[in-house]
């Protein structure tokens, strides 16, 4: 950040007085602008006969690679909501949101991951969209391991198959340690 959001001023960047690290303050007006990290929400959407929505990415990042439907959360949403807007734009599909399957923080990117288990209809509608030039319905069997577009995606995923065998549920956490930049 180099102005002020709130008065236009150029800010500074210096550690306010009781505070431990380094924030953009704006010597005019005083405000303190705080950066945090974003939140991605998203889920696992699973049919009655236990196939899950999966998404062909047409966008950049990975693009051509495959995910669930998720993507940052918006002002004013609860991260459930954010998950199933997230699968109508992606998917075209509404789904129910279950529960939490995956915590993932990631502080190399300062993103928090949080999928859900969300339920799909036996007729729900889903299709394309500008996101995904491909939306199908897959058996565990048939997930493509190796063409997955995210580390965290596949961590929950694996987490999910996991619990369906063995019958539980749980909120998986886990540190997602990527390469250092
Ligand atoms: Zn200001």
């Amino acid at each position: 950040m180099k102005f002020c959001s709130s008065c236009g001023h150029a800010v500074e960047h210096r550690i306010p007085e009781g505070d431990h690290q380094p924030r953009a303050v704006c010597p005019v007006c005083s405000a303190v602008h705080y950066i945090n990290p974003k939140m991605v929400v998203g889920c696992i959407p699973e049919t009655p006969d236990g196939r899950i929505l999966m998404c062909k990415r047409d966008i950049l990042p990975r693009i051509g690679k495959w995910t669930v439907p998720a993507g940052y959360l918006e002002m004013g949403e609860t991260t459930a909501e954010g998950a199933a807007r997230e699968t109508i734009e992606e998917s075209q599909a509404l789904v129910t949101m279950g529960r939490l399957v995956a915590v993932m923080d990631i502080p190399r990117v300062d993103q928090v991951y949080l999928i859900y288990h969300g339920t799909l209809a036996a007729d729900a509608h889903f299709g394309p969209t500008p996101e995904s030039s491909e939306v199908c319905l897959m058996r565990e069997e048939d997930i493509p391991w190796s063409e997955i577009a995210f580390r965290t995606i596949e961590i929950a995923l694996r987490a999910f198959f996991e619990d369906r065998r063995l019958g539980i549920s749980r909120v998986h956490h886990e540190v997602v340690r990527l390469p250092a930049r």
